[in-house]
């Protein structure tokens, strides 16, 4: 673990939307006990900023998207980071963690972004992988096409593995869940906190080492696990994709329940 540098930054996760009717046993691979009880899904997006940079992470999905797949969208995640003070059409820099349709459904609301993404991410969202249904199913292709533009327009900056992306900020190639997801780590006045994306959707995914059922590869999953908790100071430094207690284990911003600060110590 490296020492703190000298800057540190603010982190909000942003809700936007929810997936209440969802049960136990859709988010581990080995059933629990209780496996109807009810385990909602929330969707987030994250923004990290600081030391004249703003960086966002994923850029959720819309509207349309949202009905199609059953999906309650509170607010745009474009208006959830305009609540925060965020204006994304101004936004400079954006981390894809991976390319499945609740991350990167958003693109067009950052018309001057650079998208960060990894090598392998791109790689497995347009091979052969597409060809199983199965591995294709959380993928949409307006996605990837948009993807594709940014990427054919000088707006996309590839990865292959570790790359740090503003001082202290530092992204990791984790893959398991996808073919290349990848995690953020952040310096914060309460140490070294990891964004981990999908690598990990519930504290309990890590925590119990049961993964998620959508997966690209379980070992690399379990093996993402292990190099998730080395980079953060702890486990309520882990901060999980889509947890639901996300929003009450962290203080609101400004009052405001459906933002909170990552920055700051879990309340409570
Ligand atoms: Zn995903
Ligand atoms: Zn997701």
């Amino acid at each position: 673990m490296p020492s703190m540098p000298e800057v540190t930054y603010e982190v909000l996760a942003l809700r936007y939307a929810v997936f209440t009717d969802r049960y136990h046993h859709q988010n581990f691979i080995l059933p629990p006990d209780d496996h109807m009880s009810p385990d909602p899904m929330d969707f987030y997006i994250f923004a990290i900023r600081g030391n004249g940079h703003t960086i966002v992470m994923d850029t959720g999905f819309t509207l349309e998207s949202g009905l199609r797949r059953g999906r309650e969208i509170l607010r745009t995640p474009a208006q959830a980071l305009l609540d925060a003070g965020i204006d994304p059409a101004e936004v400079k820099d954006v981390v894809l963690t991976h390319m499945h349709w609740d991350h990167a459904g958003g693109m067009p609301w950052f018309p001057k972004a650079t998208f960060h993404i990894q090598a392998a991410e791109m790689g497995y969202c347009t091979g052969g992988c597409m060809c199983e249904p199965f591995l294709r199913r959380p993928y949409d292709l307006g996605d990837v096409q948009e993807a594709l533009a940014a990427l054919y327009s000088d707006r996309m900056k590839v990865y292959d593995g570790t790359a740090e992306i503003a001082p202290g900020i530092t992204l990791h190639l984790i893959g398991g869940h996808s073919g290349g997801i990848q995690s953020i780590r952040v310096p914060t006045k309460r140490g070294w906190v990891v964004l981990a994306g999908d690598a990990t959707h519930y504290w309990r995914n890590i925590r119990l080492r049961n993964p998620f059922p959508v997966v690209y590869d379980v070992g690399r999953m379990l093996k993402g696990f292990e190099i998730i908790n080395s980079l953060a100071d702890g486990p309520d430094h882990v901060i999980p994709g889509h947890d639901p207690l996300i929003l009450t284990s962290f203080k609101p911003l400004n009052g405001n329940k459906e933002i909170v600060q990552l920055d700051l110590p879990p309340i409570g």
